[in-house]
């Protein structure tokens, strides 16, 4: 079983990955879709009049400030648009995907981070009434049913509280959590650059294969948001995942390039 995460950044080939996904699962692969929508939720909040509000913890992470308006307009963006579009491309190519968020089925639960400890303008605050979460629990049972059932799960990046509450949580975090708790052997994040690169933007400098024991170097030179996928990358790789891929969403046949080694293959 292979998991794969879809990055909202821009340039991503849909087409292709939808394409690679389609021939995968007609020979049988059982594949399990995740997916973010950070950059268009940033997009459709500003529209709204509600621009999106980055906030950096003690720890040096950054995320997004998910007050109960931020929340709503995520859950439109990402459960509402990317989800029903990513299925409907999905089923053009002849994948009978089927699209739900963490919350359903309690498919994925976290714990609500309720007060973040904050640095701002070189200050340090305690925000309230965020509603981002960590997972701790995945419902590998319904992913189980899902798969069983000849089905593509397409999962967006929401979570639930023990309380009922829905929470933001990181796609490629959540993607390593689902891997883990399904299984996979494989979990691939595509994005629009080719990989982790030792010195980033300069692509010569990419690093091509990574021993676990390298990934806490690896969070050194990964800025920003690629943070997290480094996190994640250590994540699933102890809940037992063999191989995390971080690959190239924008190249034609993104998956099989992944698959057969093209990118960073962390192990
Ligand atoms: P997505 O939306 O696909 O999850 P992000 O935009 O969150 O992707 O993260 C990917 C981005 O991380 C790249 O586009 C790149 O700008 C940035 N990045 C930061 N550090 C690195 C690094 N060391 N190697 C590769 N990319 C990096």
């Amino acid at each position: 079983m292979i998991v794969v995460k879809i990055g909202g950044a821009q340039g991503v080939n849909l087409d292709a990955i939808c394409a690679d996904a389609a021939q995968l699962v007609a020979s049988g692969q059982q594949l399990i879709v995740v997916h973010g929508g950070s950059a268009e939720t940033n997009e459709i909040s500003t529209r709204l009049g509600h621009p999106p509000r980055f906030v950096t913890s003690t720890s040096g992470y950054t995320s997004r400030y998910t007050d109960r308006q931020t929340l709503e307009i995520f859950a439109m963006v990402t459960n509402g648009k990317i989800n029903t579009l990513l299925v409907e491309r999905l089923q053009k190519a002849g994948v009978n995907a089927c699209g739900l968020s963490g919350l359903d089925g309690r498919l994925m639960m976290a714990r609500r981070k309720d007060a973040i400890r904050v640095v701002e303008n070189g200050r340090q605050m305690m925000l309230r009434d965020d509603y981002t979460g960590k997972i701790e629990q995945v419902n590998s049972l319904l992913i189980s049913l899902l798969l069983s059932a000849g089905l593509t799960p397409v999962i967006a990046p929401l979570a639930i509280s023990p309380s009922g509450e829905a929470l933001n949580v990181d796609a490629d975090r959540a993607a390593a959590m689902v891997a883990g708790a399904a299984g996979a052997q494989q979990l691939i994040i595509l994005t629009n650059v080719p990989g982790l690169m030792r010195s980033f933007p300069d692509e010569s400098t990419l690093i091509d294969r990574l021993p676990k024991t390298g990934l806490e170097q690896a969070l050194s030179f990964a800025e920003g948001r690629m943070k997290k996928k480094v996190l994640g990358a250590c994540e699933a790789l102890d809940l037992g995942v063999q191989q995390v891929i971080f690959a190239d969403g924008r190249i034609e046949h993104p998956l099989q390039a992944a698959m057969a080694g093209r990118g960073t293959v962390i192990a």
